[in-house]
């Protein structure tokens, strides 16, 4: 039956393909289908997997039992009793012969279908039942497909990938090729797996809240970045209906990219900087592709991210990411942000003993500063690559002047090193910090003068303004871009920015939303960086206004007091002002 759920969208695009659901240890079912006279040796098949994981509970069960008390050896029994129910094995049985499903697909079907009738039950002892399901699923899949199991990294065709939560290093070791999508049951809008997903270019959801057990891997699903839904084993008609969505967007990307050699200027002659963000090397292509000025924020920890099997990456390994992007850009900008992780995200590093509250915690630039020697090595790389194209340095999470200092002379004795060592780097490499701590804004008057240009980090601003945690589900209705107090936040930014003469960018994930690009332009911000997909659309928009009317429209925004108002408003003006043109 289709099932249709409702999640957040964080990266768009329409992805239609096979389900590979990655419960706990990321089983992947390679065919749903047998020939219909090969059903009684797939019957055997898993006759033999269900003898043979009896056996191995029976071991369990006993050496448990022996080892720890009956208590414990009991879990196991309960396991072989499930097992070896006739009315299950029957239900295996009918599948493979009425519909010559796999055995592994019979198995995974019915089990998932026990496990959400438990579920549905609400029953706390039902609910606790359902990890033994899965327990027991786990089971004979690995003895169906023995070596045939796949990991997220070793892929060998296309998949939609459904998770319950994806960690950020494993968002960053994804197979870039085969991984068409994904979907979580947790997370939320600003979570680096949102972040990954756009720099694949790949529709993601996240927060859909529990469904794995909806769903079984070799299901067909269709996943809509753009609404936040995932279907489930769709009927032919919503096949149609998405097979169509896709066709036209592809339209529209083509016409789209038909903006990339025509200049972003607005309709009255104003110019405006259209900057991309990057998180790997091979991205400053697609900036490039899709016409950006340059690249506004090159988030470099995902260098330590995808680097956590082979440990910390070496002082080699961040110079060749960065000579690889600043000769792809040439005389483009490009900004390099120092790592921003928190230490939950770095095992290697001593971890703090109370992290309770990682966003408040031991992160980004306050790591930087606790462990000079890695940020050292990361500052000598930026610099020595800085002699390869026009690379800039950006601090990020600074709060207090006295972080921006220290980061700042630790940069100064580096460049000293290098220079007494003959290592050639640019000598007037710019330094810029992000503005994305409530106190930084409050203090810019001083930031301004200390530093050569400043970006607006809006996704943590809106998380520290607000008090939201950007990647909590239970929070996320009350996480917006467009709350009043955020844009004052901003507006203010820019205005102290142009006083001191110092060029503001505005890297959150707000400025790639069309929604928002009259307001901010309105609000005075003339460079955009963005995610590379939306780089035409945010150029479209760009194109089809005058900053009168910008001015207009923002002088409006900041009457309202509450975000509702300002984005039913913002939504009118973009259909009037843009979707009304053609594309
Ligand atoms: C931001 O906070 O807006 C930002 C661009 O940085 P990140 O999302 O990497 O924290
Ligand atoms: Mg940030």
């Amino acid at each position: 039956m289709m099932k249709k759920l409702q999640g957040i969208a964080v990266s768009p695009g329409i992805a239609i393909g096979e389900a590979m659901v990655l419960s706990n240890e990321g089983f992947r079912i390679p065919k749903r289908f047998v020939l219909r006279d090969a059903t009684e040796s797939e019957i055997k098949r898993l006759k033999s997997a269900i003898a043979d994981a009896s056996e191995e509970l029976a071991a369990n069960r006993d050496s448990m039992t022996k080892e720890l008390g009956r208590k414990y050896g009991d879990i196991f029994e309960a396991h072989l009793q499930i097992l070896n129910d006739s009315k299950l094995y029957g239900e295996f049985v009918e599948l493979i012969r009425e519909k010559a499903y796999s055995a592994e697909y019979a198995v995974s079907v019915t089990l998932r279908r026990y496990a959400d009738v438990f579920r549905r039950l609400r029953n706390a002892w039902l609910t606790e039942r359902i990890n033994d399901i899965f327990d027991i699923e786990k089971r004979l899949l690995h003895l169906l497909l023995g070596k045939a199991r796949e990991g997220l990294n070793q892929l060998t065709s296309e998949v939609l990938v459904l998770a319950s939560g994806l960690t950020p290093s494993e968002t960053a070791n994804l197979n870039r090729e085969f991984v068409r999508g994904f979907v979580t049951e947790t997370g939320g809008p600003g979570g680096h797996t949102a972040i990954v997903a756009q720099a694949l270019e790949i529709p993601a959801v996240v927060g859909v809240g529990s469904f794995l057990t909806d769903v079984s891997g070799g299901d067909i699903v269709i996943i809509d970045g753009d609404a936040g839904l995932i279907i489930i084993r769709p009927d032919e008609g919503t096949l149609e209906v998405y097979r169509h969505k896709l066709e036209r967007a592809h339209e529209i990307a083509v016409k789209l990219l038909e903006l990339r050699d025509l200049e972003a200027v607005t309709m009255d002659g104003v110019t405006i900087n259209l900057y991309g963000n990057i998180e790997f090397p091979s991205e400053a292509v697609h900036c490039l592709e899709r016409g950006a000025d340059g690249i506004g924020l090159y988030r470099t920890e995902f260098i330590y991210l995808s680097a956590t099997s082979r440990g910390i990456p070496t002082e080699k390994d961040h110079f060749n990411a960065y000579k690889t992007v600043a000769k792809v850009m040439g005389d483009k900008v490009v900004t390099i942000r120092t790592f921003d992780l928190g230490a939950d995200k770095l095992p290697q590093l001593p971890n703090p003993t109370d992290e309770r509250n990682p966003a408040l915690g031991l992160r980004s630039v306050r790591l930087s500063l606790k462990n000079t020697n890695l940020f050292r090595q990361q500052l000598r790389a930026i610099l020595r690559a800085s002699q390869y194209g026009k690379l800039r340095i950006m601090f990020p999470l600074i709060a207090t002047l006295l972080e921006l200092r220290q980061a700042k002379m630790l940069l100064a004795d580096v460049r000293e090193e290098l220079y007494e060592e003959g290592v050639p780097c640019d000598p007037n490499i710019q330094v810029g910090m992000m503005v994305e701590v409530p106190a930084a804004v409050i203090m810019l008057d001083h930031f301004a003068k200390e530093v050569d240009f400043l970006s607006i980090g809006t996704n943590d601003l809106i998380q520290y303004a607000l008090a939201v945690d950007r990647s909590n589900l239970d929070v996320v209705d009350l996480y917006h871009s467009e709350d009043p107090a955020v844009l004052k936040l901003i507006r203010r930014t820019i205005e102290v920015a142009d006083q001191h003469g110092k060029p503001v960018s505005l890297c959150g994930q707000m400025s790639s939303d069309p929604l928002f690009a009259m307001l901010l332009m309105g609000l005075g911000l003339r460079q955009f960086s963005v995610s590379p997909h939306t780089l035409p659309e945010i150029k479209q928009v760009i194109r089809s206004v005058t900053i009168t009317e910008c001015r207009k429209i923002a002088e409006k925004v900041m009457t309202f007091d509450n975000h509702r108002e300002i984005r039913n408003y913002l939504r009118i003006k973009l259909l009037e002002r843009v979707r009304g043109d053609d594309v």
